[in-house]
């Protein structure tokens, strides 16, 4: 597979995406890094236990929906956390109080509609899961009349009532175009802080790792398929030839591989006919990606996921997902997407213009 890749040209970073060699820094990259990761070698990631002093809070917007409940329950069960603030518009008094039970030492509390200043006070993290799902023959896209108001005013309230440090994960579709009209809802308001917003696309890396260890037989807790671009259709660009197992695909494996990955949303929407899309697999990837912010944020050095955040790894897209090193401010360094197959490349190439649009329509959205 080594002989079948190659570098992107036009403007690409082209460091390997892990390796011992400096890569070029992003702009946020080049920040100081926090006092606590200084001469830390990268051998040696600084393990933080997770004690009672760095248990954090984290506030679920959205909680009582097909998402929001099962990711509820991860963060309950998670040593990671102290206090769960549970937010909806809807059903929310029941989910904190059936989720209170749990013998787990994190705080449940529930906030109705009325209360949504009360549950972003103090929050680290705020994972935002709230909106409409697909139904069959939908789209991402077709969600945006629905979501992107949502969006834009829960994060209206992110602005005016969450700490300035805390960290922002969009989960809600099109994450294209919601992630955009976060950052640009925050600029409005004067806070925002691109380091601190991210869309979540683990699912996406989650049903890469799943779909290729099961063709191949390999150990799917060891192995890892970064998956870039957007999270949307043909902009789901998994990098089957950086697998780090070493697998290699023939033509045919690679082409159903990608559409699968790419298109495991619509099995899901289609299987559950009618009844929404991914809420358990969604929510298992979120808390993972969550976890991962919440041990960054500890000081652990090293976490490192592929998210969409702003980025300059694409000249032609001010978003991208890419491999992301998360540090004590959030992202710490944007990894470029490094060598990839010539059928990678293409992939890259034609979505682009996709990624694009979806960009600029949650932009146009916020400014209007
Ligand atoms: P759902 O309808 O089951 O739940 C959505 C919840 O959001 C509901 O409880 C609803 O009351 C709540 N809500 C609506 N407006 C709100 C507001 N203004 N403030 C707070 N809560 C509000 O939907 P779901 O299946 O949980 O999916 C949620 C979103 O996640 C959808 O947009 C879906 O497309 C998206 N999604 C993303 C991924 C991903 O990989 N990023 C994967 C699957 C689904």
């Amino acid at each position: 597979m080594a002989a079948a890749t190659r570098v992107l040209a036009r403007g690409f970073a082209t460091a390997p995406v892990v390796g011992p060699t400096p890569r070029p820094r992003s702009p946020i990259s080049q920040r100081p890094r926090a006092p606590a990761h200084r001469g830390a070698p990268p051998s040696v990631p600084t393990r933080c236990l997770p004690l009672q002093g760095n248990r954090r809070t984290v506030a679920v917007l959205g909680a009582a929906g097909g998402i929001g409940q099962p990711l509820s329950l991860l963060f309950k069960l998670s040593p990671l956390v102290q206090n769960l603030n549970l937010y909806d518009i809807v059903n929310v008094p029941g989910v904190a109080a059936d989720l209170s039970h749990i013998c787990t030492p994190a705080q449940v509390k529930g906030f109705d509609k009325d209360n949504l200043a009360n549950a972003l006070k103090g929050a680290d993290v705020v994972v935002i899961p709230a909106g409409m799902p697909r139904k069959p023959g939908m789209t991402r896209d077709d969600l945006f009349n629905t979501n992107a108001s949502i969006v834009k005013s829960l994060a209206e309230a992110v602005a005016k009532h969450a700490p300035k440090n805390a960290m922002v994960l969009i989960i809600s579709n099109p994450v294209n175009s919601t992630v955009p009209i976060v950052a640009e809802t925050l600029k409005k308001a004067g806070v925002y802080d691109p380091r601190r917003v991210f869309g979540v696309t683990t699912l996406d890396v989650t049903r890469a790792r799943t779909f290729v260890a099961e063709l191949k037989g390999l150990d799917v807790n060891a192995l890892n398929v970064p998956v870039i671009g957007g999270h949307a259709g043909h902009t789901i660009v998994p990098l089957l030839s950086q697998n780090n197992a070493g697998a290699t695909f023939t033509q045919q494996e690679t082409e159903a591989l990608f559409k699968r990955i790419q298109f495991g949303g619509d099995e899901v929407v289609a299987a559950k006919a009618g009844a929404g899309s991914a809420t358990l697999s969604m929510a298992y990837a979120g808390a993972q990606f969550a976890y991962s912010v919440l041990r960054a944020i500890n000081g652990e050095w090293g976490v490192t996921e592929c998210t969409f955040v702003e980025s300059k790894v694409h000249p032609d897209v001010p978003f991208f997902s890419s491999k992301v090193t998360l540090g004590l401010e959030g992202v710490e360094q944007i990894h470029g997407i490094g060598k990839v197959s010539a059928f990678e490349e293409k992939a890259i190439n034609d979505m682009i213009p996709e990624l694009k649009k979806s960009i600029e329509k949650g932009i146009a959205f916020t400014k209007a």
